[in-house]
């Protein structure tokens, strides 16, 4: 019963067999070799973006923080939500690899901002000319951070926002397949059609070893965000490898069968939680990730049942039986029907 997260998941065996049969003699160093060829037509065509730059980094903080660099000034600000990854989990990598950015938080419930909140955010920074920040990229989370989803509408609503003030936008999607799996958008349409102008594929947390896609929809961008990445310490010698991975999950869009088949999880443990009456749900869980309180006994039979996931708040230690707990569920592609039921019927009693 794995549910701490999607990255502590196994790699799909059919990216390990992919890994194996690039091992085999010669291959062109930094992003020369013929299987990124590959990977960039068919990322290309999967984003109906035929002139789309293409990169493959290790780490969705790398593909964060060098496309919010590619995108934003020194003296400029990201406006992101207080949750986002790129505010709270990332060490301050978009700050210091835009060189001095700035992040400045837009209010929302559950991890999404709205148009309104967003455009006061926008319009109460470059106020202060010289001395304050200037305004800069959009930055969006699709899947959010607590497991909601952005509708490709609101997408575009937001984006249409940022392009009113004449900002770009970012939008990182370490879970987008599983926003894709969720709303049965094309990728196209939740990304470039929607006014979103870099994008992160996201694949660690999706049966990958370690790769993420950049795709930039302005290719004039492409030759500042290749230096960054250089200069980054990210672009890999033997990047066969990273694009074996990724080829492997283009191939019969695996990608999309694996991102199915995680949110389907997800939904039977939402569903199996609910219907046990004790499990509150605190945002809406559209795809591969929930967060929802019960009572610390039925913690402590998981914990007891070698169950793995994190709690959000609270602790198991303490004397009342009934306090609730919130916890933190991921399911990943690998999670079993089994397991998702057995950890319902351990918090049933
Ligand atoms: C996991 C995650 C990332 C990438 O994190 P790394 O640990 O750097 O690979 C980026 N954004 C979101 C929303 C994530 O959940």
């Amino acid at each position: 019963m794995y549910f701490a997260s999607d990255n502590a998941g196994p790699v799909h065996p059919k990216v390990m067999e992919a890994l194996t049969a690039a091992n085999a003699g010669y291959a062109l160093p930094y992003g020369a070799d013929p299987i990124m060829d590959e990977v960039r037509a068919r990322i290309r065509a999967l984003f109906e973006a035929p002139e789309a730059a293409v990169y493959l980094v290790a780490t969705g903080t790398a593909a964060n923080a060098l496309a919010l660099a590619t995108l934003c000034e020194p003296w400029e600000t990201v406006f992101c939500t207080a949750p986002a990854h790129i505010h709270v989990d990332e060490c301050n990598a978009p700050e210091f690899f835009t060189g001095g950015a700035k992040l400045t938080l837009v209010p929302g419930a559950d991890a999404k901002m709205t148009a309104d909140a967003l455009r006061a955010v926008i319009e109460s920074e470059e106020t202060r000319g010289v001395h304050g920040p200037q305004r800069g990229p959009l930055s969006l989370t699709n899947v959010t951070e607590l497991g909601t989803v952005y509708s490709v509408a609101e997408i575009a609503t937001l984006t249409g926002v940022a392009k009113d003030h004449g900002l770009a936008t970012h939008l990182d999607g370490a879970r987008l397949a599983n926003a894709l799996a969720a709303t049965g958008a094309r990728p196209a349409e939740m990304t470039w059609k929607a006014g979103i102008d870099a994008v992160s594929f996201g694949g660690t947390k999706n049966g990958l070893m370690g790769v993420e896609a950049v795709v930039l929809f302005d290719p004039a961008r492409a030759w500042e965000f290749e230096l960054r990445r250089k200069r980054g310490a990210h672009l890999f010698s033997k990047h066969r490898y990273l694009s074996a991975q990724m080829l492997a999950y283009l191939e019969g869009d695996l990608w999309l069968e694996l991102a199915r088949t995680a949110n389907a999880a997800n939904a039977r443990l939402v569903e199996g939680l609910k219907a046990t009456g004790v499990v509150e749900y605190a945002h809406p869980p559209r795809a591969n990730m929930g967060f929802a309180a019960w009572p610390r006994a039925a913690h402590k039979r998981l914990h007891e049942a070698g169950a793995a996931y994190y709690l959000w708040d609270g602790s198991l230690d303490g004397d009342d039986p009934d306090e609730m707990i919130t916890a933190r569920l991921v399911c990943d592609w690998s999670a079993r029907a089994e397991d998702t039921a057995r950890f319902v019927e351990l918090v049933a009693g």
